[in-house]
This record gives structure tokens, sequence and C-alpha cells, in this order.
């Protein structure tokens, strides 16, 4: 192939070789010609020996992230490889073809061979969002690969990369393929609106399906606070598992009405209540004792490495808060999605939090994310998910 050569510094092969997918500026010895965002690079070692093909970058310490450890055309075939591959997994995860189960991710970045690009199926529409140049240049080929997995019958492909790209373009995603499907989605046979169009991330937090399971489980006869409930996935879930109330509380008046539609699409609705308001302020109000099982699960508080420190105290002040309104004998389901704060971390935060509200607290599961988000072994970042379900005396 006639790709432009990334050469790297001697001995800075070896991460490529441990399969970790990508290559940071510093390591660059020589590049062949000037390369565009988004352009396609081989990439070698300092005696020319062929390491990879790689989406090159100019913006940022990742230059380059590993598309292939082949050197072969990046074309609609290769992503239909990809693709394919990665719907396998789902099938043996039992989530493609699961009739209780239609939403799910398709594609999780570095988790399956394709960095940069992420793919979600709402029953028959895949949305895909580009975190890179080089993906989102070919968003078309992807279109046309999903559509040629017959077995996935996909029959639209909504784009929402535009936010994720540089500044200027604008903001509204666009259907590659097919037009708007209303989509009533099923997750473990439970019924939710996800709005792709307008809703936050693709339209739904995938990610919290397994754990949403476990709130089921232990829901029955409790009175549930899910806060930061977005539209209301764990209290249709605490619900569904008997939960005698929930109460999904979250900042954005658009989340609550979709929570508390889904809760009527299940016939679950007289038992919740939504509240639009800020979580801090709420849990403040409430009184000592009132609730039996906590959700908390907080948008990242920490976006970078940098404002680690103030992420931490978030996340302390926020379980002290609820750890001191919830019911001797009660269960805490606490989550962090910020990549940077480690599960250690994490786990520590949450230590200090129960030390600082004075309650003695017990650990019954820790909790990570599901199989459709799957970590390369060789690029641990690609873990950010952790919860820890505590009974709180
Ligand atoms: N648990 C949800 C996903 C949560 S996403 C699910 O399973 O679907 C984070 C949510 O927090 C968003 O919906 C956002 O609107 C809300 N949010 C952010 N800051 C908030 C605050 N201070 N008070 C209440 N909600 C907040």
């Amino acid at each position: 192939m006639n790709y432009p050569r990334i050469t790297l510094k001697k001995g800075r092969e070896k991460s490529l070789l441990r399969f970790h997918p990508w290559i940071f500026s510093g390591a660059i010895e020589h590049i062949s010609r000037e390369i565009k965002d988004g352009e396609v690079a081989e990439v070698t070692d300092k005696d020319g020996n062929f390491l990879a093909l790689a989406h090159f970058q100019n913006s940022g310490s990742i230059t380059g992230r590993v598309i292939s450890r082949k050197n072969e055309a990046i074309d609609e075939a290769f992503f239909k490889a990809k693709l394919q591959q990665a719907w396998d997994l789902r099938k043996t995860a039992n989530l493609a073809r699961n009739e209780n189960t239609n939403v799910f991710r398709w594609v999780f970045a570095e988790g399956d061979g394709l960095p940069g690009l992420i793919i979600d199926k709402y029953k028959q529409v895949a949305v895909i969002q580009c975190h890179t140049a080089g993906m989102f240049n070919n968003r078309e080929l992807i279109a046309k690969a999903i559509s040629g997995i017959e077995e996935a019958g996909i029959e639209a492909v909504y784009d929402k990369s535009k936010e994720f790209m540089s500044p200027g373009l604008e903001k509204e995603g666009s259907y590659l393929s097919g037009s708007n499907i209303n989509e009533i989605v099923m997750e473990n046979g439970l019924l939710f609106r996800a709005d792709w169009e307008k809703g936050q991330k693709t339209g739904f937090f995938i990610d919290q399906r397994d754990n949403r399971q476990l709130v089921k489980h232990y829901s029955r006869n409790k009175t549930v606070l899910n806060t930061f409930s977005y539209t209301g996935g764990f209290s249709v879930y605490a619900l569904a598992g008997g939960a005698k109330t929930a109460f999904s509380v979250d900042i954005s008046k658009r989340a609550i009405d979709l929570a508390n539609e889904n809760a009527a699409l299940n016939k679950l609705e007289s038992n919740h209540t939504g509240v639009a308001a800020d979580v801090f302020d709420y849990l403040k109000s409430a009184e000592k004792d009132e609730f039996d099982l906590i959700i908390l699960d907080p948008p990242a508080f920490a976006k970078s490495q940098r404002v680690t420190h103030n992420a931490i105290q978030g996340y302390k002040r926020l379980n002290i808060a609820a750890m001191e309104k919830i019911a001797s004998g009660g269960l805490l389901f606490t989550f962090s999605c910020s990549q940077v704060i480690d599960p250690v971390t994490f786990n520590k935060t949450i230590f200090s939090a129960a030390i600082e509200a004075g309650r003695e607290a017990r650990i019954l599961h820790y909790l990570s994310q599901p199989a459709d988000h799957p970590v390369n072994i060789f690029h641990p970042e690609g873990q950010y998910l952790k919860g820890l379900v505590l009974q709180i005396i």
C-alpha cells in the first residue's frame, strides 16, 4: 500500500509490539511527508520493519492509533470484517439475537480494535460516534459496512460524531442511511425510549445494563432513590424488581419527562416519582433514613488527569451526602465513569466517605462495565466504569 510512513525512534516500537494501540508524538523519529489529520500512515521501527497501520492526528499527544497490524487496504471490506468480528463477540455474549435485549454496544473503540469508533445498536438503528478524524473521514464507508452485515438487520445509520470533531463543524447529527425510526428499545425485557438525536451520548447509557439488573435483584419492597437518573434506567429496573417506590432525580427536565415515560411504558408509573432537581440540593433536604437503596451514577467528574483531585473531592462529598440519608442496613450502589479515576482510588474515596459519614459499611459487589464494552488487555485505559455495592450499617 502507498501510505505515508512514520518511523519510530529506536526502542519505541516496544509498546506497539506488546499490542498497545497508541503512538505518542515523542516516539516518532521521522515522517516521510506531511500527513493530514485522519490519514492512514504506515508505522515502522527504526530499521524500516513494518509494525502497523494507524490513523494519524496532529493535535494532542496521541499521534497515531493503530487500526491494523497488516499492511492492507482500509476500505469497506476492512471495516466489514472488523464489524463482523465485533458482532460475533456480541453473539458470544448473548446480546446479538437475544429476544429480551435489542440495544447494545456493537463496537467499543480500542476494545474492538477500532480506536476512535463507537457504534451502538438500537434495535434497527445503528448510532455511530467518531472520536478521531480518521474514523470521521471514513464514516460513509463504515455506514455501508454496517448495512453489509445482514444478520444485524440495520435499517438506519445515524451519525452523532460532530460534537466530537473540530470546532466549526455544526453540532447536529445526521442520517448516513435510512431515516428516523422512532424507536422503543428493549433491555432485559424492559422497554425504553432512546433518543439518539437529542439525548446524551448516543441516547441511552448502555454500559449500566448488568448493574441495573443487579438493582432489580435487590429492590423488593425497598424505597429507592435513583440519583443522576437520566431517563430512569435504574428506576424502571427497581420497580420491575418490586420496589415499593422509586424516585428519579436529574437536573434535566427533559430527562425526567423521559424517565416518567419509561416508567409508564412498563406500566410501573404508579410507584414512580420523577424530580427535576440538583442531586446535592435534593439530598440535603431529604430526611435521614428515608431510603433503603440509593444509586449514585454521576457524570464523569474528572475528564482529565489534571482535575483528578477535585473529582475525588466531588465523589467523596456526594457519597457522604448519600450515606447520611440511607436507612440502617440499606444498600448504596455507587459509580464513577471517570476513566482517570482508577478502581483503587475510587474504593479509597468511598472508604473516606464512610469514615466522614461515620457509618460502617461492607462491600457486597465490585462492579464494572459489561461484555459489549470489552477492554483490550494491552490497553487498560479502556476500563472506565467502576462501581461498588455497599451495605451501610
Ligand atoms: N444513571 C443514568 C446515567 C447518568 S448520566 C442511566 O443509567 O441512564 C448523568 C446524568 O446526571 C445526566 O442525565 C445529567 O443531566 C445529570 N446531572 C448532572 N449533574 C447533575 C446534578 N448536579 N444534579 C442532578 N443531575 C445532574
